[in-house]
């Protein structure tokens, strides 16, 4: 099982919502996103190389 939380803000991620999904562009890590990260375009960082983006 996954078990995954926002990159952002910390929030476990809900099945069915609308979070998004990306590699770090550094590393290549999965980075996730909840959906209130993704309207206020909140910084994530990246648990594996500690990259910070918008
Ligand atoms: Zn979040
Ligand atoms: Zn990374």
């Amino acid at each position: 099982m996954d078990d995954m939380s926002c990159n952002g803000c910390g929030a476990s991620i809900t099945p069915g919502e609308h979070s998004v999904k990306f590699k770090c562009p550094a590393c290549g890590e999965m980075i996730v996103r909840c959906s209130k990260c993704k309207i206020t375009s909140n910084n994530y960082t990246c648990k594996k190389c500690g990259f910070v983006g918008p």
